[in-house]
């Protein structure tokens, strides 16, 4: 919030932000929330809008006069998604724009990256002045799926940036960037927040008490995950699901969990952040069992500190090339196995 407190009052934006964490912290929010700096029609007094819970810093709101209103059209418009100048390039078919004569290239809706051909239709909007806003804003995320060349095109970009649009690249692994891409960008570094003050944060919003500690305590740190318990209780109840399978799954043999790798690799193939929720259960999961291995239990807690650790390590493997299948299988197979009198089994050699 500092950062953007001093990127509001700077007259001329700067061409790129990079906005680095881990997913649900409200990078996205900020970026959106920077494009209405740039574009609100009232940026003179006005009710501030919301983002004060979504604190990069300590939270040090911006004064009234520097916040977008909330209300103007361009504000509203913004805040919804459906401003014609916010512009949200991810993997996908978004702005592909083929060579010219290249009339055989397919369509990728289903692709992992960001394609070149994207990278293209990307640069020639940008060339073209906003439909209506003074600053467009172009969303990049996730920045580290830039494929190789698409990354290269785009940093051309970034060296002589057109100065009506305005580039915000979102990443939760910023040093599988480029780093004359960095370089380009100023940087906000977007943390995890402390439970207690999501939950305030929640409570002030009107949440009733008792649902802000739980969403608070699920979210890790995430103010936007905290957001989504809060407003489907439906995922609270599917993270409670997923709990009690990492329990069962923990306790099980090799065989169980290479089907459940296969089972995890088939829902990733379908949607992607389909297995969020999983990576995210075996971390609470196996930080309940580090919180739970008392100080003498060191084996214990060394061994829940391995298996985050492969948590992590999976979450890397599905950002590069590795065979997913071959990742949830690395991290299961690096799972200690609980409460069950261990006999140390040959790990297969599988991940090819
Ligand atoms: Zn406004
Ligand atoms: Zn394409």
């Amino acid at each position: 919030m500092r950062e953007l407190r001093a990127l509001a009052t700077d007259p001329e934006p700067p061409h790129a932000l990079l906005l680095a964490g881990p997913d649900g912290t409200g990078r996205r929010l900020l970026a959106r929330f920077y494009a209405q700096v740039l574009n609100c029609e009232r940026r003179d007094g006005g009710a501030p809008a919301a983002a004060g819970m979504f604190a990069a810093e300590a939270v040090e709101p911006l004064p009234a006069e520097q916040l977008p209103c909330g209300e103007c059209r361009p504000c509203r418009l913004i805040e919804t998604d459906a401003h014609p100048d916010v512009v949200h390039l991810a993997p996908g078919d978004t702005l592909c724009k083929p060579r010219v004569g290249d009339s055989s290239h397919p369509a990728h809706p289903q692709s992992r990256d960001i394609r070149i051909c994207q990278v293209r239709g990307l640069i020639e909007l940008a060339s073209r002045y906003p439909f209506e806003a003074r600053y467009r804003l172009v969303m990049v995320e996730p920045a580290e799926r830039l494929a190789r060349e698409a990354a290269h095109t785009i940093l051309k970009t970034l060296e002589e940036p057109p100065g009506h649009t305005v580039f915000a690249l979102v990443s939760a692994a910023p040093e599988a960037l480029l780093e004359t891409i960095i370089s380009r960008c100023r940087r906000i570094d977007v943390r995890s927040v402390p439970r207690d003050e999501i939950e305030a944060g929640l409570v002030a919003g009107g949440i009733d008490a008792a649902l802000a500690a739980e969403a608070a305590a699920a979210s890790r740190g995430r103010p936007g995950r905290a957001l989504q318990y809060v407003e489907d209780p439906d995922l609270m109840a599917a993270r409670g699901r997923l709990l009690e399978r990492c329990a069962t799954i923990s306790i099980a043999s090799v065989a169980d969990r290479f089907r459940h790798a296969e089972d995890l690799a088939t829902r990733y193939r379908k949607e992607r952040s389909g297995i969020e929720g999983d990576l995210d259960a075996w971390e609470t999961f196996w930080q309940e069992q580090l919180r739970r291995a008392a100080p003498e239990r060191g084996e214990a807690a060394a061994e829940a500190l391995a298996a985050l650790k492969a948590v992590t390590q999976c979450r890397e493997d599905l950002l590069t090339n590795v065979i997913p299948r071959a990742a949830f299988e690395l991290m299961l197979l690096r799972f200690p196995r609980l409460r069950l009198d261990v006999t140390t089994q040959e790990e297969p050699a599988a991940h090819a």
